[in-house]
C-alpha cells in the first residue's frame, strides 16, 4: 500500500537561511521518500513567480522556494544595487499559498571569500542575451547548479518568459547528469499583456504605457505570419518599425530564431521563437512568443 504522506502539523513557512542547514532539512524529506519541488527565483514575486510555486505544491510534497539576488549573474553596470528587494511581502506571499520552506541566503554564504568555481554552458548562451549580457548565464549556471546541490528537489520549475535561460539549464542539467527534472511554465502577463517581471516596478506610468510595445508588437509579428507572410526579415522589420515607434525605447535585439538553439532563421516555416530585449528608459524588459501552428 502507498504510503501516505501527511504534511507537517507545522504549516507556517520555515525559513533556512544556511546552506548546513537547508541540506540537513532536503536529507530528512528525502529519507521520508518526500518529493521535493524547488522554485528558484530572486524574490520580488509576483503572479509569474506564484504560478511556479502553485505548480510545484500542486505535484510535490514539499516546495522550496529560494530568493537571492545573485550577484554573479550581474554585469559591473546592471542593476545588482538597485534590483528590488522585499524579503518580508514575499514571504507573507509564500505563507499565503503554503509553501513549506524559503531559502535565503547571503551573498556571502554562497560565495565566501575566495570562491573560484563556475560553470558555464557553452554555445546556447553565445546568442540572445548572452551577446549583450557578458558572464550572465555563467553567472545563472552557476547559481542553479550550487542551488541545485543545496536543495536536491526531484523537480525544479522556471518561467518560459527566460526562454534562454531555460533551455541552458536544461542543457546543464543534461551535460552533467544531475537528478532533477526540469519543469516549464508558461509567461504570465499582465491583463493589457505586459509580461510580468520584477523590473516592472522600475517603469514610470509612461514607461509602463511603452513597455507594453513588446508584447504588442509580437501580437502584430503572430498576426502577420497568420496571414502567410515567411520572411524572418520581414517580420523583424515590422517589430524594429513597431518598437521605434515609442519613443524612448531602445531596442537590443529582435531575434527570429530556433526556440532549441537559437540560430537565426531566414524563413519561418517550422517551430520558431521570437525574442526581443528592449530598454525602456533605464528597464531592460525582455518578452518572447512561439510561432508553432502551420
Ligand atoms: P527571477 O526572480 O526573475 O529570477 O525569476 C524566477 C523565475 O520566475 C524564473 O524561472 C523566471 O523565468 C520566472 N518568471 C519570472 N517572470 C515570469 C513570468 N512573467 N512568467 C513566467 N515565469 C516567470
Amino acid at each position: 500500500m502507498m504510503e501516505t504522506k501527511i504534511k507537517s502539523s507545522q504549516e507556517t513557512l520555515q525559513r533556512v537561511s544556511s546552506i548546513s542547514e537547508m541540506k540537513k532539512v532536503s536529507q530528512t524529506l528525502r529519507k521520508q521518500n518526500l518529493i521535493i519541488g524547488f522554485v528558484p527565483t530572486m524574490g520580488c514575486l509576483h503572479e509569474g513567480h506564484l504560478n511556479l510555486v502553485k505548480r510545484s505544491l500542486e505535484n510535490c510534497d514539499r516546495t522550496v522556494v529560494s530568493i537571492f539576488v545573485n550577484p554573479a549573474q550581474f554585469g559591473p553596470n546592471e542593476d545588482l544595487d538597485t534590483y528590488p528587494r522585499q524579503l518580508e511581502i514575499d514571504i507573507a506571499k509564500l505563507e499565503a499559498i503554503g509553501v513549506d520552506i524559503l531559502f535565503h541566503p547571503t551573498s556571502e554564504e554562497m560565495y565566501p571569500e575566495n570562491y573560484k568555481t563556475y560553470v558555464q554552458v557553452n554555445d546556447l548562451t553565445e546568442h540572445l542575451c548572452g551577446k549583450s549580457r557578458p558572464g550572465f548565464f555563467k553567472g545563472v549556471s552557476t547559481v542553479v547548479l550550487k542551488l541545485f546541490n543545496i536543495v536536491q528537489p526531484h523537480n525544479a520549475y522556471f518561467g518560459e518568459k527566460d526562454w534562454q535561460q531555460l533551455a541552458v539549464i536544461e542543457t546543464l542539467v543534461k551535460d552533467l547528469n544531475l537528478d532533477v527534472v526540469i519543469n516549464r511554465v508558461p509567461i504570465a502577463r499582465e491583463a493589457d499583456g505586459l509580461a510580468m517581471s520584477s523590473r516592472n516596478r522600475y517603469l514610470s506610468p509612461q514607461e509602463r504605457q511603452a513597455a507594453l510595445s513588446l508584447s504588442h508588437s509580437l501580437k502584430k509579428a503572430r498576426d502577420k505570419i497568420r496571414q502567410g507572410t515567411t520572411s524572418a526579415k520581414e517580420i523583424s522589420h515590422l517589430i524594429r518599425q513597431y518598437l521605434l515607434e515609442e519613443k524612448g525605447a531602445e531596442i537590443d535585439y529582435i531575434s527570429i530564431c530556433d526556440p532549441e538553439n537559437f540560430r537565426e532563421k531566414e524563413q519561418i516555416c517550422d517551430r520558431t521563437l521570437i525574442a526581443l530585449a528592449v530598454k525602456i528608459g533605464s528597464s531592460r524588459l525582455i518578452d518572447n512568443c512561439i510561432i508553432e501552428d502551420f
